[in-house]
């Protein structure tokens, strides 16, 4: 019995990261969030975050080449073929996503989630966002649910921030780039029957809900029960 193979997609500031959260504390499924590895590659001035740091300073995309090398890399090591997955991010292109088909040939990824939420909403949220300063912890809070020690993480106690990338004149960009890289994946799934959309506009835990359900419903899941088929 192999992993399940999932993909979370969403225009920034949709509730990915809080949405795979819930998931990676529920079932045991890796959970890998290609902007956290990002990041965190920046912050500890890894080669990697070297060659990424101007692309994020600038909230564009990171090539796609830069993005495989760490897609590859996980795959390899931790064995995500059997153990399933459950990205975060990824893929961002039409591109990446060819090559993630071609990874997991025949079969592909077993369903995409889709947080659908409006723009004028995401811009709000994206602008309250505020996150863990340590990489390897990744907590997220905002402005109007801090963490409980005033911007203090209340799980490894280290500074609560403001992305850099999560600046006005950067969130525009990006939701942009959304529009014209990521959205067109979409239908894509969708045509391939793997398209699970929710209402990412209601509280995390009904959003949750929202996504086990449709997930039972499809025999990928049981709604308490584990991750894998
Ligand atoms: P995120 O935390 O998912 O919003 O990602 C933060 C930043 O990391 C993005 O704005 C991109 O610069 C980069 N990034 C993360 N995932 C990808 C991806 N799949 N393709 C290209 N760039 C990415």
């Amino acid at each position: 019995m192999r992993g399940l193979r999932l993909l979370i997609i969403g225009k920034q500031g949709s509730g990915k990261g809080t949405l795979c959260a819930k998931f990676a504390l529920r079932f045991a499924i890796p959970h890998i969030s290609t902007g956290e590895v990002f990041r965190a590659g920046v912050a500890n001035k890894t080669e990697l975050g070297l060659r990424t740091k101007a692309f994020m300073d600038a909230g564009e995309l990171v090539p796609d080449d830069l993005v495989m090398e760490i897609v590859n890399e996980f795959f390899n090591r931790d064995d995500l073929r059997s153990r399933g997955f459950l990205f975060d991010g990824f893929p961002r292109t039409v591109n990446q996503a060819d090559l993630l088909d071609r990874l997991l040939e025949p079969e592909g990824v077993d369903a995409v989630i889709n947080l659908d939420v409006a723009t004028e909403i995401v811009i709000e949220r994206l602008s309250f966002r505020r996150i863990c300063s340590d990489p390897n912890c990744g907590a997220i809070y905002s402005l109007t649910s801090p963490p409980k020690v005033k911007w203090v993480c209340d799980r490894c106690g280290s500074p609560v921030v403001q992305r850099d990338d999560d600046r006005e004149e950067m969130i525009l960009k990006r939701l942009s780039d959304y529009e014209k890289m990521t959205a067109p994946l979409l239908s894509r799934y969708d045509r391939l029957g793997k398209l699970i959309t929710v209402d990412a506009s209601c509280s995390p835990e009904e959003v949750f809900a929202d996504a086990l359900e449709e997930l039972a419903g499809r025999a990928l899941m049981q709604a308490g029960g584990a991750g894998s088929r």
